[in-house]
């Protein structure tokens, strides 16, 4: 099917080429409307980012900022932001984003939604993006024009979507119950969870297991993961694969076990 034939739900038409107008900053009447009263999904890449810029563990960021929630995969827990008991986003401060560098992506990403269709005949996943709006929004009555690439360059968004490209992938993974009749909260689900949302706990448990060390990896890749949370994170992806779905994601060593 090519790209003018798709079909989308009602209403919403990609945006492809054309423009939009925009604007978000201080002087809107709506400022910080947003970061309060809102239900936030978090994805592992977020984890990863907040807990660095706040200096603390992904087990504690856990503990203190995280609901875990059952979203829409059956099989595998989301996470959502706990809001403050005002009801606003833990770090909102009274001038606006106080980790703004590190906000999660779908701060990042709005006044747009992104939809990926990984099916296209010719092989190649293909993206699409949509305008949304807050009814509450005045961003969209700003004159700043953009477009969907200069929208996507201004929010770093090019790195955060192929990170949320991997997490769809392990999604997906988990939306097929993987976990060998365990059912949920088995041990190979809770490996999973801790790859996915508790990176620093991870990364205990590859050095205690020895993890590393069994599987053939390019020296580069073996320095990355072991000093960079996102290169531990896609490693840990991998693992994932190969544990559960049988992917030859990974080479394993001579005579060594996959877990
Ligand atoms: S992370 Fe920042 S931008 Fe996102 S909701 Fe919280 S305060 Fe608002
Ligand atoms: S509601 Fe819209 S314009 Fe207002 S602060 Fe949020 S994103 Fe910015």
């Amino acid at each position: 099917m090519s790209k003018q034939e798709k079909s989308f739900p009602a209403g919403m038409t990609p945006l492809g080429k054309a423009k939009f107008l925009f604007s978000c900053h201080s002087g809107v009447s709506c400022f910080m409307s947003c970061c309060r009263n809102v239900e936030m999904l978090l994805y592992p890449y977020d984890i990863i980012e907040l807990k660095k810029c706040l200096g603390i563990r992904s087990d504690r960021f856990l503990e203190e900022y995280v609901q875990v929630v059952q979203g829409d995969n059956p099989f595998f827990p989301a996470l959502m932001m706990k809001m403050t008991a005002a009801n606003s986003c833990p770090f909102l401060g009274p001038d606006g984003c106080t980790v703004y560098e590190h906000r999660p992506f779908s701060c990042r990403m709005y006044p747009l939604e992104r939809g990926v269709d990984r099916t296209p005949e010719k092989g190649r996943a293909e993206e699409f993006y949509f305008l949304t709006r807050h009814e509450y929004c005045k961003g969209h009555d700003e004159a700043q024009e953009w477009t969907v690439k200069e929208w996507l360059r201004s929010q770093q968004l090019l790195f955060h979507n192929a990170m949320a490209d991997q997490w769809a992938e392990m999604d997906t993974l988990f939306a097929g119950n993987p976990w060998a009749g365990e059912g949920a909260a088995g041990p190979r689900q809770k490996l999973a969870f801790l790859v996915c949302y508790n990176i620093d706990g991870f990364r205990d448990y590859v050095r205690h297991h020895d993890l590393i060390d069994r599987f053939k990896l390019p020296k580069t890749r073996v320095r990355a993961i072991e000093t960079d949370d996102e290169a531990l994170l896609s490693f840990g992806f991998d693992w994932l694969k190969m544990v559960l779905a049988d992917m030859p994601t990974l080479q394993v060593k001579r005579n060594r076990q996959i877990t």
